[in-house]
């Protein structure tokens, strides 16, 4: 035990330099991130003291990804992985594939896992990676490839006690398993643990894949219940039919809620009297697209905002609920399927408009509760039946539901600013008890 007086809320004595990185006035998600922390940081008394500790990334690397195309060619990709934080452990997030990847999404990503891992009290501080990559284009033999070799290469900082990667939009199961092999491959012995999200036969968990939307629907429909909302007959639209906000519609749709509207990539489609997103995948699946399901009505990609209904699940990418459109929503709750989609100037005006927002760090965060779960199965060899899985999910996102609407009852904040308050807090009492190195 130290005796040495804590440090106390005191300033800095020299400002501290802003890394070259990150001086820039178009840094995207990564400035919508500080400003939460800015909002965050007038509720962490002493702690505050450390709060530049999560204004930077730990730890960043931009990686050259090379592949063989098919076609004979070689071309080079832009990856990344940026280990956010790891006062509470082990680096923790996903890997997108996406075109408009940036170095700033992957930041804010990476800051977001670890509020995210801290809010729902997971032993992880927060991780992320990227590939700049339109994955449409390419070939399975093409996204293997480019899959083994950002492994290789961002295999100097991942590890089942280090980093631990999982999907995110357009990486899956597969993608996992040959991140999996890859790291394995490379340090000669199979190493389950170092990716979650994996097929079920090599590890993965049951439950994993419809963890996020269990999530969104536990959360959302705690949310409705403290607002005397039936969940029976309630309006829901869905922005995103990927993992996420597939799963989020099916659950609603089985708990007797009605699909109204579903946005995606390809379109956007509406019924008054409800979708079933059963048949809507299945359409999907066939068409390649989801307008024209039968006994729907297309809309104009703006229209969807417009579409009145009593849930809005945003469960595709950031930056969708803006100031310019959040006076028109119309729902009373928004649950955050997808990370970051709601800017600050859109909380303010949703706030003021009554609208009752579970934020992404709580709401997304059943996906890797249960890659949690998947890394505690695999280091221990013993696997769980998928009721024990879906239990002990929804009681741990029912609890971390209950305490974060208590604080943020007891301080007048925003359901995402109480998330801010209890993850900060977690990760900079960590780091003030373990102290700064050497
Ligand atoms: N990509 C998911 C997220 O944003 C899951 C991360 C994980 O399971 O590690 O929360």
């Amino acid at each position: 035990m130290t005796t040495e007086p804590l440090p106390q809320n005191a300033a800095p004595t020299r400002p501290h330099a802003i890394p070259s990185y990150l001086d820039s006035t178009h840094l995207g998600p990564w400035a919508i991130y500080l400003e939460q922390v800015e909002r965050v940081t007038p509720y962490l008394g002493k702690l505050s003291y450390w709060v530049e500790t999560l204004k930077r990334p730990k730890r960043i690397l931009i990686v050259d990804v090379p592949i063989h195309l098919d076609n004979g060619t070689v071309a080079h990709f832009e990856g990344y992985r940026v280990q956010h934080n790891t006062s509470r452990g082990p680096a923790k997030g996903g890997v997108r594939y996406h075109q408009d990847v940036t170095l700033s999404e992957v930041m804010a990503l990476s800051a977001w896992m670890t509020v995210k891992n801290a809010a729902v009290n997971l032993p992880y501080g927060g991780g992320k990676g990227g590939i700049r990559i339109d994955p449409r284009g390419y070939s399975q033999g093409e996204l293997e490839r480019l899959t083994r070799r950002y492994t290789t290469e961002i295999g100097l900082v991942i590890g089942p006690e280090k980093d631990i990667p999982a999907p995110d939009v357009n990486t899956n199961p597969q993608v996992m398993a040959w991140m999996m092999d890859t790291y394995s491959m490379n340090t000669g012995k199979t190493s389950t643990g170092v990716v979650t999200g994996k097929p079920v036969s090599l590890g993965g968990s049951l439950g994993r894949s419809d963890a996020t939307g269990r999530g969104v629907f536990v959360t959302g429909a705690e949310a409705m219940k403290k607002l005397g909302m039936p969940l029976e007959g309630a309006r829901v639209a869905v922005q995103g039919f990927g993992n996420v906000g597939n799963a989020a519609a099916r659950i609603f749709h089985d708990a007797g809620a009605r699909i109204v509207a579903i946005q995606d990539v390809t379109g956007t489609i509406a019924s008054e009297a409800g979708i079933d997103p059963y048949t809507a995948l299945e359409h999907l699946k066939t068409t390649g697209r989801i307008v024209d399901l039968p006994g729907s009505e297309t809309l104009t990609q703006d229209e969807f905002w417009d579409v009145t209904s009593e849930v809005l699940i945003p469960a595709a990418l950031e930056n969708q609920l803006t100031a310019d459109n959040a006076g028109r929503i119309r729902a009373r709750v928004v649950v955050e399927g997808a990370n970051g989609p709601t800017t600050p100037a859109a909380d303010d005006i949703l706030r003021e408009r009554g609208v009752t927002v579970v934020p992404d760090v709580l709401a997304n965060a059943g996906g890797v509760t249960v890659s949690y779960f998947e890394w505690v199965q695999d280091f221990s060899s013993f696997f769980w039946t998928e009721a024990e899985i879906n239990a002990r999910l929804e009681r741990l996102m029912r609890e971390a539901f209950a305490s974060l609407w208590e604080v943020s009852q007891r301080h007048g904040v925003t359901l995402r600013t109480a998330a801010f308050i209890v993850a900060c807090t977690r990760v900079l009492e960590a780091r003030q008890l373990r102290g700064l190195y050497p």
